[in-house]
């Protein structure tokens, strides 16, 4: 499923064959009338209990534990899904250390031991699932300038260009200002540099990014094609 398109709610998805790196066969795009839509490839943890404890992130998808499910913060730990997506038995082999160490067991004793191996060697087999199925580099090439990337802000991908673009230009923030925290986003992030000339779906190359916020592309889908 390479586009979602619909006015207000989703009609349209438009599916298409995909080569290893996830660039799309050309002529294999076929536009599907849809009434709802469920999309999924990977999972993310939800991270606000780590991120409120003020937890260090790894990769800013999952939290940062030690040997023992130690967090960044002393007297703090972490456990399951928040430290890794490895499946039910990791999960719970994590928790068992985690109650460990928290309860002051000795690291050094067998039992600690036995569960960090066997924790170790359910991430490994999530790690070696995880390759397997990994997140085609080739994908951004799906991306128009008016495609949406949050919905939240109706931000889209022209805009997000413009942005990076002038990124380095942009004034600084004035002093005594505070930032906006951003949440952190788990998941594979857009790429954009370097990314805007590549070849769209069918072989035609990219319009440079609008000089406007375009229209909606729910709303675009039903404009006449020019
Ligand atoms: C459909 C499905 C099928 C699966 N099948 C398998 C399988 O066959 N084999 C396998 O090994 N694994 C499977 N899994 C994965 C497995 O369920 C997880 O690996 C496991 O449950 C992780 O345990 P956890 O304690 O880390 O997280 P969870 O079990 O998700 O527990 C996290 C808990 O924290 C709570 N929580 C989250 N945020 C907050 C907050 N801010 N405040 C308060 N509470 C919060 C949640 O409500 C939840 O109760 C499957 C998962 C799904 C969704």
């Amino acid at each position: 499923m390479i586009e979602a398109r619909g006015d207000g709610r989703v009609e349209e998805a438009v599916t298409a064959r995909l080569h290893h790196d996830w660039s799309v066969v050309p002529g294999t795009e076929r536009t599907v009338p849809v009434d709802a839509l469920c999309v999924t490839h990977g999972f993310s943890p939800q991270l606000e209990l780590p991120v409120a404890a003020g937890c260090r992130l790894r990769g800013g998808a999952f939290t940062d534990v030690d040997d023992d499910q130690r967090t960044s913060v002393p007297g703090v730990y972490a456990a399951g899904e928040i430290t890794g997506i490895a499946g039910a038995p990791a999960a719970r082999t994590e928790g068992l250390l985690a109650g460990w160490a928290a309860g002051g067991g000795d690291p050094g004793d067998r039992a600690a031991a036995a569960l960090r191996r066997r924790r170790d060697r359910a991430r490994a087999f999530a790690g070696r699932l995880a390759a397997a199925h990994p997140v085609g580099a080739a994908w951004p090439g799906w991306l128009r300038p008016d495609t949406i990337v949050c919905r939240c802000e109706e931000t889209d991908y022209g805009t997000l260009l413009h942005a990076a673009d002038g990124a380095a230009a942009a004034p600084r923030a004035p002093s005594g200002s505070v930032p906006a925290r951003p949440r952190p986003l788990p998941g594979p992030r857009l790429r954009p540099h370097g990314r805007r000339t590549a070849p769209r779906p069918g072989g035609r190359r990219r319009s440079p990014p609008p000089a406007r916020r375009p229209a909606h592309p729910a709303r675009r889908a039903r404009e006449p094609s020019s």
